[in-house]
């Protein structure tokens, strides 16, 4: 039977993997980080939450449509405003709900690829990683941002020019919270005409946030993102907290601050064809990058890259 690793357990490889799982392929997938979602992330501390990357998602062709409708009768994905939808309870809700949690391996920082005769291994800085079964792969998929796939291509001798084309704009995110009683603008999101803040949502206006805390996450420019990208969380903060302050007039002192850095944040020259496959080398590429920066890409570049590798494991 065959077997695939997956590299990646944001929506491009967790949709792969559900695709494959769905015509009887098994996949293992190995995540860098503790948990699922990469980009469609929810940041929990104490008793606050934020969804400090994707913020909402739109659903235009009739698979992904689907899709969000089986979440929503799961209930892990609900209406925001009309035709927008998010993971509820937290944005990563629906792919903790995708996840094969039996065939996953987190904290796995995928460093490259080594080929044996019985297969693919997938390895780390220190050397095979181990996984469920016995670790070896008919099959690689590289579901991670193009700049990361470059590198592991590369080790696995898989002829891929089109990721070196690929660009992102960064996005630096500022988390707030404030008691619930403050008063501020009433819309649940804002996309302000500003030099440093492109948009910013009441991150406690989504369905099924924690109802005790006015919460807001703020995401700035790309051009002052690019600018500040290598500037330490801390010194983030002032900053951004200013530009809010004068956007919402909001001068109470937030309870909680915070900032994060996404360095590939929102594609924005995308391969334009919906995955990539070196047949020879039995590895593929999928993501945003091939699309365009939207959550729905990803889901339908991942289940391109599934067909395209049914096709050929047939
Ligand atoms: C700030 C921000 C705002 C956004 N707003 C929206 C929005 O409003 N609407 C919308 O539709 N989209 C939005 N997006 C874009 C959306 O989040 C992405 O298009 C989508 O989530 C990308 O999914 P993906 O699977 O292609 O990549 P990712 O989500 O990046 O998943 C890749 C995964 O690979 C893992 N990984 C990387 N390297 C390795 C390695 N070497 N080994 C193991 N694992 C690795 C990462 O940890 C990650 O989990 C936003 C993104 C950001 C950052």
């Amino acid at each position: 039977m065959s077997k695939i690793a997956i590299i990646g357990a944001g929506m491009a490889g967790l949709a792969a993997a559900g695709r494959l799982a769905a015509r009887g392929v098994a996949s293992v997938i190995f995540e860098k980080s503790r948990g699922f979602g990469g980009r469609m992330a929810t940041r929990r501390t104490g008793d606050l939450q934020f969804d400090h990357g994707a913020q909402f998602f739109t659903a235009r062709g009739p698979d992904f449509f689907a899709q969000v409708s089986r979440w929503r009768e799961a209930g892990v994905v609900d209406e925001w405003a009309t035709g927008s939808y998010v993971g509820a309870p937290g944005m990563s809700a629906p792919a903790r709900a995708m996840a094969p949690r039996h065939a996953c391996v987190t904290q796995a920082q995928v460093s490259r690829l080594v080929r044996a005769e019985s297969g693919w291994s997938v390895c780390d800085e220190s050397g095979e990683i181990s996984a469920p079964g016995n670790g070896s792969y008919d099959s690689v998929v590289l579901a991670v941002p193009a700049p990361q796939a470059i590198p592991l291509a590369a080790s696995a001798g898989a002829r891929m020019p089109e990721l070196a084309h690929v660009e992102y704009a960064p996005c630096i995110a500022l988390m707030l919270a404030f008691p619930l009683a403050i008063h501020g603008p009433l819309e649940n999101w804002l996309k302000p005409d500003d030099r440093t803040i492109a948009w910013m949502a009441r991150n406690s206006s989504k369905p099924g946030r924690p109802a005790d805390a006015q919460t807001w996450v703020v995401h700035a420019r790309p051009d002052w993102s690019r600018e500040h990208l290598e500037i330490t969380a801390d010194d983030l903060r002032a900053p951004l907290l200013a530009a809010f302050r004068a956007v919402t007039g909001i001068l109470t002192e937030p309870t909680h601050v915070s900032a994060h850095r996404w360095r590939y944040a929102l594609v924005e020259q995308a391969v334009g064809v919906p995955c990539l496959f070196d047949a020879d080398a039995m590895v593929g590429a999928c993501g945003d990058w091939c699309l365009g920066p939207r959550v729905e890409s990803a889901y339908d570049s991942g289940c391109a890259m599934a067909d395209t590798l049914l096709k050929s494991l047939a």
